[in-house]
């Protein structure tokens, strides 16, 4: 049975285990959020050398250089020492500049940007509520523009995290954040490529970002972007987009609600169907998709199946946190 050493203490990890559950069956209190390999809360060093590489799928090269590895996708083969992260795992404190809601569920939180907090439109960070609990959230803002962090926080019935902000958080108040992560980003140098951005819920956020950053780049091919919701009332920032759609000719904009019937100018049908009906070859497009982890994993092959690129899809699926049994 692997042995994992941290903190002065050795624990018995199972047959099969992850070295997560080792220590979360065992009462030591570590970061983590998605538990699925994806938001990187639950990064860790290894002191011991080079961890198993399913461990490290998704980190930067120079993570994984110097051994960091994610404890949820790591079933160890041996004795593992592990030591936190150190400055990559660094954190931040941020004071909240406005709190409002978007509509009856969205929360939209503006922070000011720490000195020194570099990001890329599409990113997301990890937060953490007053109980130290993290969970991750994408950033709707634009650092070339913007001077605070926009996150959209769907408000979850008993949420750790998201209850935190949307009841009890309020302007003012500091609030932890981690660097931000993650590959869902616009990189410039193709401005003739044509984009198709789909997104249910708060999967909007990032959208939004990755949207006015190409536009702001000089991004001159259309961008299309359709968000979904259930209902038309989970659509939000429908006038703010709307004009941005007025304001350059690139930009549309298609809300889209797949329940009941819908307001005038929105589409009674899925995000990710209307886009695949309205474009049916996707050649030479790049894809963006986000949100619902359901949706975004059909979008993934549906568009790949339509002509995109693997290279050019990318993707961020709101990952649900797996409670650990009470
Ligand atoms: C890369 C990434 C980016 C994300 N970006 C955003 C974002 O921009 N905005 C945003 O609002 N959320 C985002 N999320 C989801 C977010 O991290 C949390 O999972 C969510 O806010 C719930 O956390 P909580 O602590 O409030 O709820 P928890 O205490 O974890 O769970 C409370 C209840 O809600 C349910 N639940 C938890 N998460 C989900 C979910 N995603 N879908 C359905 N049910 C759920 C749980 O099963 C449980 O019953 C993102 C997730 C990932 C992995």
């Amino acid at each position: 049975m692997p042995i994992i050493a941290f903190e002065d203490q050795e624990y018995d990890c199972g047959p099969a285990e992850t070295v997560l559950d080792c220590l979360i069956r065992q009462g030591v209190s570590v970061n983590y959020s998605c538990r699925a390999g994806v938001c990187q809360t639950c990064m860790m060093v290894s002191t011991d050398g080079r961890p198993p590489a399913e461990s490290q799928v998704g980190l930067k090269d120079t993570l994984k250089a110097q051994d960091h590895f994610l404890m949820c996708s790591c079933v160890p083969e041996q004795k593992m020492s592990l030591v936190r992260p150190g400055s990559d795992g660094v954190s931040y404190d941020a004071t909240v500049s406005s709190l409002d809601r978007l509509n009856d569920d969205v929360v939209r939180l503006r922070l000011e940007r720490p000195d020194g907090y570099e990001y890329q439109p599409g990113q997301f960070l990890n937060l953490k509520n007053d109980q130290g609990v993290a969970r991750s959230y994408s950033l709707a803002s634009i650092p070339s523009v913007d001077d605070f962090l926009e996150l959209h926080v769907r408000h979850m019935p008993g949420g750790q995290v998201s209850g935190w902000v949307a009841e009890r958080l309020s302007v003012g108040g500091n609030v932890t954040i981690s660097a931000a992560t993650g590959q869902c980003v616009y990189m410039p140098g193709r401005p003739e490529q044509s984009l198709l951005l789909v997104g249910t819920g708060t999967g909007l956020a990032p959208l939004l970002g990755i949207a006015r950053d190409a536009l702001q780049q000089g991004h001159v091919a259309p961008i299309h972007l359709y968000h979904g919701s259930g209902d038309a009332r989970g659509l939000y920032l429908v006038d703010v987009l709307r004009a941005m759609a007025e304001a350059h000719a690139p930009f549309h904009y298609h809300p889209c609600a797949s329940r009941g019937v819908p307001p005038e100018g929105v589409q009674p049908v899925r995000a990710a169907d209307q886009a695949l009906a309205d474009f049916t070859s996707l050649a030479g497009w790049r894809v963006f998709l986000c949100g619902r982890e359901d949706m975004v994993k059909a979008a993934q092959k549906k568009t790949f199946l339509a002509g995109a690129s693997m290279q050019d899809i990318f993707a961020d699926p709101f990952v649900e946190t797996k409670l650990a049994e009470a």
